[in-house]
């Protein structure tokens, strides 16, 4: 298939404990434990799920920040694990990152102009001459003013602090872009406004997104498809649209259950959610949902499910769907 970019294949990414003098390893955190899907040219992929369950660990592990501990990983259908020199160059400038604090990404000792031109500097591409233009033409791309070029980081506002980091991304025409909880530091206000340019950059250069956010309403605006990770693991994949009206896996359902809407509190997590994401270190015997499961079976403790469905929707859950 020429459409897919990326693929993963049983991925893990397990955390070394050590402890002692020797720093023998006593244990593993699994961040990321098991974890197969495909990203589509195009598309915006969500990753979501409460604080700790692995979204940015994955994030990290599919553009290999991290090494992963075990898994496939291919880029364009080539192997990405193996790939090394001006190959692995080529793909590192076709796949770039922006995060939650935009604040902390950014040197506040470098102007704008300097910040938004450094990957190009770094990958020496073009002149000086185009590189300067093309600083000026992304200033403009993102939604700041071409005056804005010669100042520091700390002369901005959170929501432009962010446009700054979007124009960084996008300086060398990256194909993908992990965009891990871009806008869970900025004011409401903000956050829709962020995501409305990105969904405008998507549309203009092509891009594909992984857009991690642990805020199922901020997924339902920008995703097309949706995985939903419970500690380390897919425990839920669907078409945006079809995730929401037919949720299958009870974290699914807790989690939309709990987005706030109109006239109504936040209250409902709680009642259908206790409870906190378990450790990583030792998860739950079966499906680690288990212990926060209101349709808990016998079966659930003893046996792990398999992520599995028909067609683009698939669940890992014993629950027979209705
Ligand atoms: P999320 O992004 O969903 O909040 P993370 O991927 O940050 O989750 O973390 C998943 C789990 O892995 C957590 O239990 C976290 O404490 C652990 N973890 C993340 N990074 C590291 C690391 N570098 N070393 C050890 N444990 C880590
Ligand atoms: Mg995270």
């Amino acid at each position: 298939m020429s459409d897919v970019i990326l693929e993963a294949k049983n991925i893990k990414k397990h955390f070394p404990i050590k402890k002692g003098l020797l720093l023998r390893q006593v244990g593993s955190v699994k961040a990321v434990d098991d974890v197969s899907l495909i990203v589509k040219k195009g598309e915006t992929l969500g990753l979501v799920g409460e604080s700790g369950c692995g979204k940015s660990t994955l994030g990290r592990t599919l553009i290999r920040l991290y090494e992963p501990t075990a898994g496939e990983l291919k880029f364009h259908g080539q192997d990405f694990l193996k790939s090394s020199g001006d190959t692995l160059r080529k793909q590192r400038k076709n796949i770039q990152m922006i995060f939650q604090d935009p604040y902390a990404s950014l040197d506040p000792r470098m102007t704008v102009g300097q910040i938004i031109r450094q990957p190009m500097d770094i990958h020496n591409v073009g002149t000086n001459e185009e590189r300067n233009k093309r600083v000026l033409e992304l200033i403009e791309l993102v939604g700041l003013r071409k005056g804005h070029v010669n100042r520091y980081p700390h002369e901005f506002s959170g929501g432009q602090r962010q446009r700054i980091c979007i124009a960084r991304a996008i300086a060398l025409n990256p194909e993908l872009i992990i965009c891990d909880e871009p806008v869970s530091a900025l004011d409401v206000s903000i956050q829709a406004q962020i995501l409305n340019l990105l969904k405008e950059l998507q549309e203009k250069l092509g891009l594909t997104y992984i857009f991690i956010s642990h805020d199922l309403s901020v997924i339902e605006h920008i995703c097309n498809r949706i995985a939903v990770m419970y500690l380390g693991k897919i425990v839920e994949i669907a078409d945006r649209d079809e995730l929401f009206s037919n949720p299958q896996h009870p974290y699914t359902q807790a989690l939309i259950g709990a987005i706030p809407r109109v006239g109504q509190g936040k209250k409902k997590m709680k009642k259908s959610l206790g409870g906190e994401v378990p450790s990583p270190i030792n998860p739950p015997s079966g499906c680690a949902f288990h212990p926060r499961c209101p349709h808990k079976m016998d079966i659930c403790s003893q046996q792990m499910p398999v992520l599995e469905g028909a067609g683009t929707h698939q669940k890992a859950c014993f629950l027979k769907t209705t």
